[in-house]
């Protein structure tokens, strides 16, 4: 890791008043979770068309064994890992005011963050797509495939957003508003490639934040949009860039 960077970060981090990370899924890889793209990526696996939403209506059945095999089986014994918790000691020391995340595993909050803006939704929540009834994971009957709702019988989808489906409305204004009101932006583990997401630190550049990001690879930001670029794994740089702010 460049030494000199760190500190250039460090010293930008302690001046801002208003300090925000925009995450992704490279911020969960150390929990376990892979990320979508790349080499050891889901999308190598599976077909990304079970999670587009037409999809999902026409065959919820084929739909929801693959949801159920990449998101419950799987994700769901995920556990937070040290940049999770750095972005939490963050907060507690007063240097962090949210987190805008495209993530979908809830780790940010089971690490101890208080205001987590989710992009994308998250999969602890279900929805039922006729009586928008919310239910937790484990609150319903979850077999046969597909879910359906004990209230009407209808068909239930976890309530994160699908391909071809919009971002909710009031996470998407309070990006936007974090974004515009941000000093610094940390922005962690993501290609920037899902729109309109990797607009967001864009929006946050071109209203005068700092870009501190911190990913082993660089991104579609990296170049035009990155002030500061730390090159590493998440967990690493963020727990080396904890020890010059303590200092
Ligand atoms: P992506 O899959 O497009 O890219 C992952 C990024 O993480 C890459 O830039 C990669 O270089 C980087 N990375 C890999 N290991 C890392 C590490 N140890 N530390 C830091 N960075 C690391 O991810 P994306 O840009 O977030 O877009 C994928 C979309 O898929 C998101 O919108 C998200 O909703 C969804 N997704 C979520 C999860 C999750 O909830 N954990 C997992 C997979 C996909
Ligand atoms: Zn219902």
């Amino acid at each position: 890791m460049n030494s000199e960077l760190l500190a250039k970060a460090a010293i930008k981090l302690n001046r801002s008043k208003y300090t925000t990370a925009f995450t992704g899924a490279g911020i969960s890889v150390e929990s376990g979770i892979p990320p979508f793209r790349g080499e050891k990526g889901l999308w190598n696996k599976y077909d990304p068309k079970s999670l587009e939403i037409d999809y999902f209506y026409e065959h919820p059945k084929e739909s929801w064994e693959v949801i159920m095999e990449i998101f419950y089986d799987f994700f769901g014994k995920a556990k937070p890992n040290r940049a999770h918790e750095v972005l939490a000691i963050l907060e507690q020391k007063n240097l962090l005011k949210s987190v805008i995340t495209q993530n979908i595993d809830n780790l940010h909050q089971e690490a101890g963050n208080t205001d987590v803006i989710e992009f994308h939704g998250n999969s602890k929540q279900l929805v039922c797509t006729v009586c928008r009834k919310l239910y937790k994971v484990g609150e319903i009957k979850m077999e046969p495939l597909p879910v359906l709702c004990p209230a009407c019988d209808s068909l239930v989808k976890p309530d994160f957003i699908f391909f071809g489906e919009g971002i909710p409305p009031l996470a998407y204004e309070r990006s936007v508003e974090a974004a515009e009101k941000s000093e610094v932006m940390l922005v962690i583990g993501t290609t920037a490639e899902v729109m309109p997401a990797g607009q967001i630190p864009v929006l946050a550049k071109s209203t005068g934040a700092t870009i501190i990001e911190i990913n082993p690879e660089p991104s579609m930001l990296t170049r035009f949009t990155t002030d500061i670029f730390l090159k590493g794994k998440a967990s690493e740089v963020l727990d080396e860039l904890l020890n010059l702010l303590e200092a």
